[in-house]
């Protein structure tokens, strides 16, 4: 079997990009709110349960510029002259694993106004830091923000790098846990007895069928362990599955 080769956009000029939409944010603490999705192409790791694998191998992307990508998420963002209550001010960076082209993003993140806030989500697998530096003014205004993934045992996955990332974390930054089972979710306690972050918010997420694979954990089951322990986290279904069920990409 010959493997798929690696493609690398050109850091600092180009993006490989499997997709870039407007749609509502289903997770995180800006869940509901209108947000331009820009979904990048490949990832480091492969979950089991991963539900965008279309953005991690296939070949399924194209190579754009910076300066349009800028345009077409000034282009979605839209409202312009409406009125405060008009025009998209998220973008999320997904993938995929977004910081893979964290030299890129930086250059939109420095283009784009300060009207615009920017959500990373990041597998917590790849380095923070190089990023971090690289958007450190808008950092420091909260305008960039992360929302990090501790990998659970059910993901196939180990955390490894995520322990070390922790601590560049803010209070506006949020840590996320996928919960496969109740191992999964008696791991995420453990590790967050072990690693203090700064991170505001802690989400505990369900795996659902819809992660494609035959069973999930069951959300009542997850709030009920939650209740019963008494954590403070928030428990985070993907409201874009319940408004959009069955739809995969552009949701
Ligand atoms: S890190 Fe995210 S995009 Fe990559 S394989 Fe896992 S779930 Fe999929």
């Amino acid at each position: 079997m010959v493997a798929e080769a690696v493609p690398r956009a050109k850091p600092g000029e180009t993006f490989l990009l499997s997709e870039c939409y407007a749609s509502i944010q289903g997770e995180s603490s800006f869940v509901g709110v209108p947000t331009i999705f820009v979904r990048l192409y490949t990832c480091n790791l492969r979950c089991v349960w991963c539900d965008s694998m279309y953005a991690v191998e296939g070949g399924e992307f194209r190579e754009v510029s910076i300066a349009d990508l800028v345009a077409e998420v000034r282009r979605l963002a839209g409202g312009k002259g409406r009125g405060p209550r008009h025009g998209i001010s998220n973008v999320c960076w997904t993938g995929g694993e977004p910081l893979l082209q964290w030299r890129s993003i930086a250059e939109v993140v420095d283009t784009l106004p300060p009207s615009f806030v920017h959500t990373v989500e990041t597998d917590g697998e790849v380095d923070l830091a190089p990023f971090d530096a690289a958007v450190r003014p808008k950092r420091e205004d909260g305008l960039v923000r992360y929302i990090m993934d501790v990998k659970c045992p059910g993901s196939g996955m180990r955390a490894n790098r995520a322990f070390e990332n922790l601590r560049l974390l803010r209070p506006e930054d949020e840590v996320k846990f996928v919960l496969a089972d109740r191992r999964d979710y008696e791991f995420a306690q453990e590790m967050l007895m072990k690693h203090e972050t700064a991170a505001g918010t802690i989400l505990f997420s369900p795996v659902t069928a819809a992660h494609k694979v035959p069973q999930g954990l069951d959300p009542a089951a997850l709030a009920r362990w939650i209740l019963d322990d008494r954590l403070n986290v928030r428990l985070q279904p993907q409201v874009h599955k319940y408004i959009w069920p069955g739809e995969t990409r552009g949701v």
